[in-house]
């Protein structure tokens, strides 16, 4: 029997070989309107206070507290984005709205609702107060949102809504941070054929290169499109040569089983170095690993297999968090649930299993008070791709005799939204 020279690594050694191989693109400047997704690069402190001026926190009347309720004379109104130009003396009030600076002399705002506007009494606007209120009743005073110097966030944040606001809000015109890794995709095999074009006899269609796409893009990858290569080495030399120039990782799907065709291993044997060529793992077995030393940089080559399920299973689990990492993200790996069977799963004797399933939230489950439920795609075969169609999860099913029951548990790493 012919063996692969290559031994069986198990998964998670896998990745931690891909991760400390792995490291995070260098910084660059852009500006704050592309930075959503990013990770920053830089702690980010506030160079001034939030508010700058003590404002109001209410539409209402600027007053000194130890008043008290009464009647009093409205000297004059304060209204967003303009300083007040007169002093509030005790006996007097000013009216003010939301985000107004306090006038001097003022120490409180009573809002609207607890005030009574009263007949102008000769040209001379009037108020009744109807409340009583400390000094600093509804009035942020400077920094009460963000300090000077507090730091807003921290290196290896991924900026989302809120953080790119804070940005915004400290003034972070431009911020630095990792850009995303450009993701070169080449498809192998002499069967292949573009989408579009009719099929002669023995040709199958390319799905690996727009699935792996879609996958990358998902990521936050960006995608460098290599084409299909036929089972020559010349021609997949000449791809990936394109790939090393472009690209900060390199995914090929096909030519790493065992067949006479299979060119890939050999090949990226001899460009660099070939870190683990076989997994314990289904589907995937043959996935591939090697780093390559081009334009200064070391590049990251994923020789997925040729089989539409396990190219995608094995990018989801390698080469996800690979691009996460080199995005900058600190925790780059996929999220793990546990999760509740809603049918009998049968394990494999020889190798641990990455079972396709859809889970969402099942409120009737753990009597009642909800839970996590996973959902077979139904026939796992490594070349069906429809069981991948609305899988969210990856079941990871541990090698072993029998079944899992309905209701057991188990883990799943999430590789979209539940
Ligand atoms: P290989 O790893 O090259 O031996 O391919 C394993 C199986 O996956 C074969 O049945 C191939 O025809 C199929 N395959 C390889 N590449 C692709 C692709 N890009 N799109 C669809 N099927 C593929
Ligand atoms: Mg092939």
């Amino acid at each position: 029997m012919t063996e692969s020279t290559y031994p069986m690594l198990a998964v998670a050694d896998a990745l931690a070989i891909v991760l400390r191989e792995t490291i995070a693109l260098p910084a660059s400047h852009i500006p704050l309107g592309s930075a959503r997704g990013r990770v920053l690069a830089e702690d980010v402190t506030a160079p001034d206070p939030l508010p700058p001026f003590p404002a109001s926190v209410k539409d209402g009347y600027a007053v000194v507290a130890a008043d008290g309720p009464g009647i009093y004379l409205v000297i004059g109104e304060v209204t967003a984005g303009r300083m007040a130009d007169f002093a509030v003396a005790p006996g007097s009030v000013a009216y003010i709205t939301t985000g107004a600076p306090l006038p001097r002399g003022a120490d409180a705002v009573v809002m609207v609702e607890e005030t009574e506007s009263l007949p102008a009494a000769g040209g001379r606007t009037i108020v009744r107060i109807n409340s009583a209120v400390r000094p600093g009743d509804d009035v942020r005073p400077v920094g009460f949102d963000v300090a000077a110097g507090q730091q807003v966030l921290a290196a290896g944040t991924r900026l989302g809504a809120a953080e790119i606001g804070l940005l915004a809000t400290v003034g972070a015109a431009t911020v630095s941070v990792h850009p995303a890794p450009r993701v070169a995709i080449l498809s192998t095999g002499d069967e292949l054929v573009e989408v579009g074009t009719p099929l002669n006899a023995g040709q199958i269609r390319d799905s690996n290169r727009p699935t792996l796409a879609a996958a990358v893009e998902a990521a936050g990858g960006i995608v460098v499109d290599l084409g299909i290569a036929g089972d020559t080495q010349p021609a997949i030399e000449a791809a990936l040569a394109r790939g090393l120039a472009e690209a900060d990782v390199l995914l090929t799907s096909g030519g790493v089983s065992m067949g006479n065709l299979d060119l890939i291993k050999p090949l990226l044997d001899r460009l660099g170095q070939v870190h683990f060529g076989r997994l314990r793992m289904k589907p995937g077995k043959p996935c591939t690993f090697a780093t390559v030393e081009a334009g200064g940089r070391k590049r990251l080559l994923f020789g997925l297999p040729g089989n539409p399920v396990s190219s995608l299973v094995t990018f989801y689990l390698l080469g996800v968090p690979a691009l996460r990492k080199l995005a900058g993200r600190p925790e780059p790996s996929l999220t793990r649930v546990q999760v509740c069977l809603s049918e009998p799963l049968r394990l494999d004797a020889y190798r641990p299993e990455y079972h396709r399933a859809t889970v969402r939230w099942e409120p009737s489950l753990h009597d009642g008070r909800g839970g996590l439920l996973a959902v077979s795609t139904g026939m796992q075969a490594s070349s069906r791709l429809l069981s991948m169609r609305s899988a969210n999860a990856l079941l990871e099913l541990p090698q072993g005799d029998g079944v899992l029951e309905v209701g057991a548990t188990a883990t799943a790493l999430l590789i979209d939204e539940i």
